[in-house]
Order: structure tokens, then C-alpha cells, then sequence
């Protein structure tokens, strides 16, 4: 069994409140050195056993810390945090989730503009609109509130545009010589396979999802393969675009891709990974810095709320970030995974 070793005093602030009789929320605020700490709201259930409940813990705590690379990578003023819901989001409809969601906005607003929240797993946009009703620190609204809607196209187009780049740079190679690998045609994938194919590259997707390759298989010339088939799929690059951890110490000696770039978050199942791409000469695009548009946009909402400025935000901010991890990977022979760290942790602690 693993040990998780956070080291603790590097969060800004831990909150704990019950909202309605026995279900618990944590609010983690783990930097606001660069601006508010921004990160979306989890509800999940844990389970009833201490451990499984400690668990909300540690999750809050290694999300609010990944929220601060991921704004830092997106080069915007704010830091990173999180909040976790402990109750099963299924179990809540109505008056009663209506209720939860007012006294978690009144959780945030206790915290005076420290935390911002949006919607996460087992939130959803509706949820947020109770919450804006006791505090104004909340993001990620329907359109109808002042929102700019689903994220995924942005996020999208700043996967195109970092692979593109990453491409470019290591493979010296355009689209028409190069074959992606797409992992997942959901909202991302989708969106990334047309973007893809317009530009002139060959694709190669899958899914478990038949009806989600139903939509896919409607972009002129995608191929499907079997999710089993795509991590050998016959492709210069893979793009994954569904879950975590797909870069594990069982599949990373197996890929023959060159480069890897998606917007899957979570992508490396850990550091030792990471080396091991780095040495067997595979580009491991970082996916914080990949998929940065989604909280671009997000932040959007907050500010100027022009879709224009997010779309040149998202690929600037992508691309300046990629090519100074991957001058100091080069410069210090760090793999990419390490060098985004380094990168973006002196962008929230600039003194160190
Ligand atoms: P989604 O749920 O719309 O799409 C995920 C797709 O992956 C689904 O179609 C699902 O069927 C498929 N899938 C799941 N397991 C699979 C497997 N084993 N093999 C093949 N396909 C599989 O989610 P999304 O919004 O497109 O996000 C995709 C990834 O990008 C997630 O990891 C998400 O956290 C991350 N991300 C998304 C955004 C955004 O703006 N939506 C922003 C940042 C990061």
C-alpha cells in the first residue's frame, strides 16, 4: 500500500465546516502569492471508514497545490486552491441541494475573497448559481450569469497549439508527415481531432465511449481503433484526451511515441515515469501547461470576459511556458515533468 507525504506548511490555510448536518466541506488555500486562490468545488463520497475520509483531505490539499502550477503556467493573477464536498453528489437533488450549495457560498465568502470556487467532478454550473446567491466569489457560471460557457474548445486549441509547437521543435516535421494518437473524443478530443485534421494531420482516435465515436467518426478522415490498440498505435505523437495516470511505470517502456502531448490531466502516475520518458527520448508535453485554456477561460469570466484575449492568452501562455521547460530540460537534463515544477514554482515563490 502507498504513502502520500504532503509537506503541510506549505499551504496558506485549511478550512473545515459542517454545511448541513453530517456532510463536511474543506476549503484548501495553498498560495495567493500571485492572486486570489481559484479552483473548483469536488463532491464525491469518500465512504464512511476515517481513512476514507482523510483521504478528502489529502485530496484538497495535492489539488490546491496543483492549482497554483496550473495558474502559474497560465500566467494569471491567481493562486491555486480547492474545495471538497464529502457526500455523494447522487444523493442530493432539490431543496436539499439547493440548501448545501447557499452554505457552501457562505463557507467561501467567510473565507473574504481568499478562495474562489467553480464547478468541478460532481458539481455542476447549476450548482454555482446557489452559491453566487451568498457570495460573489464564484466562477464558472451558465452563460445566462455572465459565463462564457463550456471551456473544452479552448482547452482544445491550446493542446493543438502546444503540440504544434512541440512538433515543430523536436520532430521538424509539419502535419502532413505526422500521425496523432487520440485518446478519448470527448469534449477535448473532439474538439482536438477537427482542429487536427484541418490542419493536415493524419488522426487515429478511440473511445469506450460508441456513442461519443459516433460524433467522432463525423470529422472527415479520423480513424478508430480499439481503446486497447491506441498506445500502440502506429503514430508520432499521442494526445491523451481521457484519464489519468495512462503514463505508468507498466505502459511508459512500451510507447513508441516521440512525443506525448494531451489534455488528460494528471497524465504521469509519478516522478519515476517522468525520468524514464526523459531517457528513453520521448517529449512528455506537460499537461498543466497543455491544457491551461480551460482555466484561462475561466479566469476570463472575471476580468475582461472577451473570448478573443483567452484564445491569445491560452496560446502564448502555452507556448512560453513549453519553451522554457523545454530549455531547461535541455540545459540541465531534467525530465519535462520536473522542469514544468521548477518553472512555474519560482513563478509563485519569485523570492526562492
Ligand atoms: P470528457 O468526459 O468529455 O471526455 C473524456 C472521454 O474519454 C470520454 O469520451 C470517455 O468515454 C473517454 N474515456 C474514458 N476512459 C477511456 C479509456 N480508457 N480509453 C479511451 N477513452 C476513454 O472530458 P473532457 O472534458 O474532454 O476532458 C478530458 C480530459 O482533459 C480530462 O482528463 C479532463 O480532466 C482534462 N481537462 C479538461 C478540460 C476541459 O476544458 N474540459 C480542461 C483541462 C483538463
Amino acid at each position: 500500500m502507498s504513502t502520500t507525504f504532503l509537506s503541510v506548511s506549505h499551504w496558506e490555510a485549511v478550512a473545515v465546516r459542517e454545511l448541513t448536518p453530517g456532510v463536511t466541506a474543506v476549503i484548501a488555500i495553498h498560495n495567493t502569492f500571485r492572486g486570489p486562490a481559484l479552483g473548483g468545488c469536488r463532491m464525491y463520497d469518500y465512504g464512511n471508514s476515517p481513512f476514507k475520509q482523510l483521504q478528502a483531505l489529502e485530496d484538497v490539499l495535492r489539488l490546491s497545490r496543483g492549482m497554483s502550477y496550473k495558474a502559474a503556467a497560465a500566467n494569471l493573477p491567481l493562486g491555486g486552491g480547492k474545495a471538497v464536498i464529502v457526500a455523494d453528489s447522487a444523493k442530493f437533488a432539490g431543496p436539499a441541494r439547493e440548501a448545501l450549495f447557499a452554505a457552501f457560498g457562505e463557507f467561501v465568502e467567510s473565507l473574504g475573497g481568499r478562495y474562489i470556487t467553480a464547478e468541478d467532478v460532481g458539481t455542476k454550473v447549476e450548482d454555482m448559481s446557489w452559491v453566487r446567491r451568498r457570495t460573489a466569489h464564484v466562477t464558472g457560471l451558465q452563460e445566462s450569469e455572465g459565463g462564457l460557457g463550456d471551456p473544452s474548445p479552448l482547452t482544445a486549441y491550446g493542446v493543438f497549439e502546444s503540440l504544434h509547437f512541440t512538433a515543430e521543435r523536436f520532430l521538424k516535421a509539419g502535419p502532413a508527415a505526422l500521425t496523432v494518437a487520440v485518446q478519448g473524443v470527448g469534449k477535448v478530443g473532439w474538439n482536438l481531432c477537427k482542429l487536427l485534421r484541418e490542419a493536415g494531420y493524419r488522426v487515429i482516435a478511440t473511445d469506450v465511449s460508441e456513442a461519443n465515436l459516433q460524433k467522432a467518426r463525423e470529422i472527415p478522415g479520423v480513424e478508430i481503433v480499439a481503446p486497447a490498440a491506441i498506445l500502440e498505435a502506429d503514430a508520432q505523437i499521442l494526445a491523451p484526451c481521457a484519464m489519468g495516470k495512462v503514463l505508468s511505470a507498466e505502459s511508459a517502456p512500451r510507447l513508441k511515441f516521440k512525443v506525448i502531448c494531451g489534455a488528460a490531466n494528471n497524465q504521469l502516475e509519478s516522478e519515476a515515469v517522468d525520468r524514464q520518458l526523459f531517457e528513453r527520448g520521448i517529449v512528455y508535453a506537460p499537461d498543466y501547461v497543455v491544457n491551461l485554456g480551460g482555466l484561462t477561460l475561466v479566469q476570463q469570466e472575471l476580468s475582461e470576459k472577451s473570448m478573443d484575449l483567452a484564445r491569445r492568452n491560452t496560446r502564448d501562455n502555452a507556448i512560453q511556458g513549453l519553451r522554457e521547460i523545454y530549455d531547461l530540460s535541455a540545459a540541465e537534463r531534467l525530465p519535462t515533468g520536473a522542469a514544468a515544477d521548477r518553472v512555474m514554482y519560482h513563478r509563485f515563490h519569485p523570492a526562492l
